[in-house]
């Protein structure tokens, strides 16, 4: 699943390809994805300028005209491919997890523009698309999400407040979206390992050291993977043929079994399950 780096990733090229562009009509060949595509999609679409592609924790936000927009989710397998009609781009794809070229099966919807078109792919059909008529009502589709790392609501006293007599682990709380959005289950265990915490701490039990350490570090390794072009997973070329480099960068997730990364520490990274997903950190260096 695409976590928030490779969200941004997308928004990144996807902004730069169709911002101030013209739609000039829509393509749906298929309206079941999680929520069913309205029959008003094309309506809303045709003609319109693309304003903008922003982005709210794991949500790209399509900026339109009179206060409209259109949220995008990529569920668990969805994404967005842009095919050039005149110069053929070998590399389509503008996300994560997937292969760089247009699938030839689960083309769902087709964004057509003057010279290009955008191609929504997604084989578990767990993506949507919803229609938002206006700011109010997208502020309200967020109001269920905790910040992102990088608002400035995401501070000390709001982390450790938070925590207060809760007894839940601290690798739950950093995938809980009440109370932190977007950070996953790969970034969540760097996180953890950056700032030397056990993911099994309680996190009644964090000081405010640890706290500060978090909120640092959730930022850090975030921008790091966001200016790493995001972790691929599988074998991936983003649309200028580049790969995303985060994976290189892993110091625990995936690395079970391997050397602890901290100078002077010979212990092995262990990987266990915290509510079925997997975890990897060092027993030694996280306490
Ligand atoms: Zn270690």
């Amino acid at each position: 699943m695409p976590e928030l780096p490779e969200v941004e990733i997308v928004r990144q090229s996807l902004n730069k390809k169709i911002k101030q562009k013209k739609v000039k009509k829509v393509i749906i060949r298929n309206r079941n994805l999680r929520f069913k595509i309205p029959f008003n999609f094309n309506s809303y679409f045709q003609n319109k300028k693309i304003i903008k592609v922003g982005r709210f924790s794991k949500y790209l936000i399509i900026y339109l005209p009179q206060d409209n927009y259109c949220l995008i989710h990529l569920g668990m397998s969805g994404t967005i491919h842009v095919i050039n009609n005149v110069k053929i781009n070998k590399h389509t794809n503008t996300s994560f997890y997937n292969s760089p070229f247009l699938p030839k099966k689960h083309n769902h919807v087709e964004f057509i523009f003057d010279n290009f078109k955008v191609v929504y792919n997604d084989p578990r059909r767990f993506g949507f698309f919803l229609l938002i008529k206006n700011n109010l009502d997208l502020n309200k589709r967020f109001n269920h999400l905790g910040p992102e790392p990088f608002d400035q609501n995401f501070n000390l006293t709001y982390v450790y407040n938070f925590f207060k007599r809760k007894n839940k682990n601290i690798k739950n709380f950093l995938l809980d979206q009440k109370f932190v959005s977007g950070i996953g289950n790969i970034y969540a265990s760097e996180i953890l390992f950056l700032s030397k915490i056990n993911p099994f701490k309680k996190v009644k039990l964090l000081s405010k050291k640890e706290c500060q350490k978090i909120i640092i570090n959730s930022k850090k390794i975030l921008l790091k993977a966001i200016s790493k072009g995001g972790s691929s997973i599988r074998d991936f070329k983003d649309i200028s043929g580049l790969k995303g480099g985060f994976q290189n960068e892993f110091k625990v997730y995936h690395q079970e079994g391997k050397r602890c990364k901290n100078l002077g520490c010979s212990n092995l990274i262990k990987k266990k399950i915290i509510s079925n997903r997997s975890t990897f950190f060092c027993d030694s260096c996280q306490k």
